[in-house]
């Protein structure tokens, strides 16, 4: 994709570039522009383009880009199709339209206002244990809901909670605070464990399917899940029910024998 360019471009449902004055601006925005390079930070692709913008795409719940050639018929919810000078056509997707398309200034996430809420990205080398550790101290909500506390740690959902909290053996009863030294560094490398593994088996499909990878594919990871939608089913390690109930206000998955 690096040396692609994008011929055309149409808006055929405007809240997808609803940050855009009209679909018109946002078409000027990024039609003649070649994309340089693409990168992802949290629920957010990046694609660098060569006026020294970049056009960020929110994923949002169920966003996904798609490669089409362009006589493919538009599947339903297709919001936005980017005609690229190799003859194909890049699509974005969103059934539950959360996502959208915008055009922002410059290249590097670190300096984007949009994209400044968001926490480290647990895959990259910077996030270690004692990163990890900095997050947590002090903290007196409960784990799970600081895991998934995007301007703490970028791009972790409630399925990468649970399964991350079942990984490390932690209770999501507990507060964050609370983790030893010991239990952080088996929780940094859950998170990751879980993060790698979703995306080699190239995501998650929930019940009703509306997550695809990029080829339009159920993902597999769901799989391999130990608690995540397994209520009341026995834990595949010890046999116990997993119990799913909220905890401050927040249902969650877990085995009360594993996670202490
Ligand atoms: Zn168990």
């Amino acid at each position: 994709m690096s040396s692609y360019s994008i011929t055309a471009a149409r808006v055929t449902h405007p809240r997808a570039v609803r940050g855009h004055g009209s679909p018109a601006a946002f078409v000027a925005a990024v039609t003649g522009r070649r994309i340089l390079d693409v990168r992802r930070r949290g629920k957010a692709l990046l694609l660098l383009l060569d006026s020294g913008d970049s056009l960020l795409v929110r994923l949002g719940m169920s966003g996904r880009l798609q490669v089409h050639a362009p006589d493919d018929p538009l599947i339903p919810h297709t919001h936005v199709v980017l005609a690229l000078d190799a003859g194909t056509e890049l699509r974005f997707i969103d059934p539950r339209t959360f996502g959208g398309m915008a055009v922002v200034t410059g290249h590097d996430p670190a300096f984007m206002r949009e994209l400044g809420h968001y926490g480290p990205e647990p895959l990259d080398d910077a996030f270690t244990p004692a990163v990890l550790a900095e997050i947590l101290a002090g903290l007196r909500t409960n784990i799970q809901a600081v895991l998934m506390d995007q301007s703490k740690i970028a791009g972790i959902g409630k399925i990468y909670a649970d399964e991350a909290c079942f990984l490390a053996g932690i209770s999501p009863l507990r507060s964050a605070g609370s983790l030893s030294p010991d239990e952080v560094t088996r929780l940094h490398a859950a998170i990751r464990q879980v993060l790698a593994h979703s995306i080699e088996v190239r995501g998650t499909s929930s019940k009703d399917a509306a997550y695809r990878d990029s080829g339009g594919e159920v993902g597999g990871f769901q799989h391999h899940l130990h608690v995540y939608q397994r209520a009341g089913l026995p834990c595949r390690v010890c046999g116990t029910p997993i119990e799913y109930r909220p905890i401050q206000g927040r249902r969650m998955h877990f085995c009360p024998h594993c996670q202490k």
